[in-house]
């Protein structure tokens, strides 16, 4: 089928505005978040409803067009280029169908966008935990494809630990749920195997996920190392002496000359076991840094944090 015929065909059910055919149109999704690689698509489609997106996967199976599923093309691995194939476009699909707060648990197209979800769940005290640094922009379905995770997953696990089910459409039209709400699902993993798929195996169109209780309370510390080597050690050493119960997040956040700085939030259900993590963490800094130990150096927002305590 030639791509004028297809694009037509394929027009007709997401609507003209929404089928890229022109080099120009389809500059843009030439790349993901690694510009360095550039694939053009044959053309570049767009549905807006479940629906229009299972219509357009069989139009395709049906004109055995091969087809790259893609979310923000925040991606870095470059499994959302099209060489030369279709490229599905599944960012218009954003409707949050269901937040379940008793049972801790949403279900969502792939288009939200990861922040969006945590924004809409944060009043009920809930947390989506998986957090990428392009949580801002990356949507659900490139998450689950990716396996996606951030500083989060050293308390929290990554993407596949906090995905119940997935339906999803094959790439010959078939329709398969993936996982169960309630419990495990009989037979073998097939959730672990779509989860990290990088969109090789179906495309997402829902996706249950589960929420994860808001930490009570955050603080937030900065220590300066001298050497990447004890900023490593130490980072481990935090993590440790809190069982992972404690320090959800410890990120570098700069480095100058020979200095790394790290900054450790930590964040538990109860205040005083926070409290209690705190100076752990601030103990095994100390103990490593010279320019922690004295207290007076450091900027006011974190001495008031540590005294907070
Ligand atoms: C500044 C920046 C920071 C980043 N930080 C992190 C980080 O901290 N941790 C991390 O893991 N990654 C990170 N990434 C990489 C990227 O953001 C994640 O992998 C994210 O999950 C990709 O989501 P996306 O919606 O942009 O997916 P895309 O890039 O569009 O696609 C990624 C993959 O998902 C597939 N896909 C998309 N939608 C579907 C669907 N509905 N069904 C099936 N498959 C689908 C695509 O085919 C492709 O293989 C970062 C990227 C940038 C640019």
């Amino acid at each position: 089928m030639s791509d004028g015929v297809l694009g037509r065909r394929l027009a007709g059910i997401v609507g003209e505005r929404f089928v890229l055919e022109r080099d120009t149109e389809l500059l843009v999704y030439n790349s993901d978040g690694l510009p360095g690689y550039r694939r053009r698509p044959r053309l570049a489609v767009f549905p807006g409803t479940r629906d229009e997106a299972i219509a357009v996967v069989r139009a395709l199976a049906d004109a055995k067009a091969p087809f790259v599923p893609r979310g923000a093309g925040t991606g870095l691995s470059g499994g959302a280029l099209a060489d030369n194939v279709v490229l599905l476009g599944m960012h218009r699909l954003k409707r949050v169908i269901s937040i379940d707060p008793e049972n801790r648990r949403a279900t969502v197209e792939p288009g939200v966008v990861n922040l969006a979800l945590n924004r809409l769940v944060a009043p009920l005290g809930l947390l989506y935990a998986p957090d990428p640094s392009s949580e801002a922009a990356c949507t659900i379905g490139g998450n689950i494809a990716e396996n996606a995770v951030g500083p989060h997953c050293l308390k929290y696990g990554v993407t596949l630990n906090h995905v119940h089910a997935i339906t999803a459409i094959l790439p010959d039209g078939d329709i398969v749920r993936l996982g169960a709400e309630v419990g495990e699902s009989d037979g073998y993993d097939l959730l672990g195997a779509f989860i990290g798929s990088e969109g090789c195996f179906g495309v997402a169109l829902d996706v249950t996920v589960r929420l994860t209780p808001r930490p009570q309370s955050v603080r937030t510390m900065l220590a300066d190392f001298l050497t990447v080597d004890e900023a490593a050690r130490v980072t481990s050493a935090i993590v440790a002496s809190v069982g992972g119960g404690g320090v959800s997040r410890t990120t570098a956040v700069g480095a100058a000359g020979e200095s790394t700085y790290r900054r450790t939030r930590s964040s538990t259900s109860r205040t005083d076991r926070s409290c209690a993590a705190i100076r752990r963490a601030s103990a095994l800094c100390a103990s490593a840094s010279p320019r922690l130990s004295s207290a007076r150096a450091w900027p006011a927002w974190i001495r008031s944090s540590v005294r907070s305590c």
